[in-house]
């Protein structure tokens, strides 16, 4: 390995030991098992050398926004055989490149996208396990179902042969205090303890990815279960 390579794998292994590390004092406070939650590098504008690098290190799953990104990755076997989420932007017409390629789209937001999954999930004989993405501060600009949508939107993908929903995912505003953001959080597992009420068949909710770098200590006091860190690993995003 070059000297290049030599110091970033160490930069990045200080940096996701860190991580670990409060991932586990965090659960510790909230009198949760580390185990329960996973690390999701969200390694959006990074080049495959270094998200194969990050894939040595103990990061559980690896979360994609962009389909030409994705591909580059995995075509370089970037993810060394971890899994890869969609956590990005979903348009309909993509959907035929991430259905069967990652193993959750966590980013599942509206009807429409709903029933693209299940046509080509159908399509290639598979059931496509998906989070469904809340809008929790009806923030126009974002993405994700508004809370009062989540019910009709869960309705129709539980009712999809091909679709499994595993939980909920959210982006919450950027709040300043730590308890601005765990009501936020709490929001989210509030509305999946609702969801599990409804009883849709084909859910089996368990999973809340939320808190990102910042954020993620809030969010695993709240209940995360998965955590999508960027920046706290691969530094900030120059491009
Ligand atoms: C980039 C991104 C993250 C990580 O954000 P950081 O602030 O870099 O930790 C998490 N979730 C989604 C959907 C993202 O796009």
């Amino acid at each position: 390995m070059s000297f290049i390579m030599e110091s970033k794998l160490q930069e990045l292994t200080d940096r996701v030991n860190a991580i670990r590390y409060r991932m586990e004092n965090a659960a510790k406070g909230a009198g949760r098992a580390l185990s329960e939650i996973s690390l999701c590098a969200a390694c959006k504008a990074q080049p495959s050398n270094i998200v194969r690098l990050s894939a040595s290190l103990p990061v559980d799953l690896f979360g994609e926004n962009r389909m030409q990104e994705m591909r580059e990755h995995q075509m370089a076997d970037a993810f060394l055989g971890k899994p890869c989420h969609f956590i990005g932007h979903l348009q309909t017409n993509k959907v035929r490149q991430v259905v069967g390629a990652v193993e959750v789209i966590q980013s599942v937001d509206r009807v429409r996208l709903v029933n693209a999954i299940q046509v080509e999930a159908a399509r290639q004989k598979l059931v496509q396990e998906i989070l469904i993405e809340v809008n929790l501060g009806q923030e126009d600009s974002k993405a994700g179902v508004h809370a009062q949508d989540l019910k009709p939107l869960m309705e129709a993908a539980a009712a999809c042969d091909n679709i499994r929903i595993l939980g909920l995912m959210a982006i919450p505003p950027i709040t300043q205090t730590e308890d601005e953001a765990r009501r936020y959080f709490a929001n989210l597992r509030t509305l999946m303890e609702q969801a599990k009420t409804w009883q849709f068949g084909n859910a089996q909710l368990q999973v809340l990815s939320m808190g990102m770098t910042g954020s993620y200590e809030a969010a695993i006091k709240e209940g995360a279960t998965i955590i999508r860190v960027g920046r706290e690993i691969y530094g900030e995003r120059v491009r």
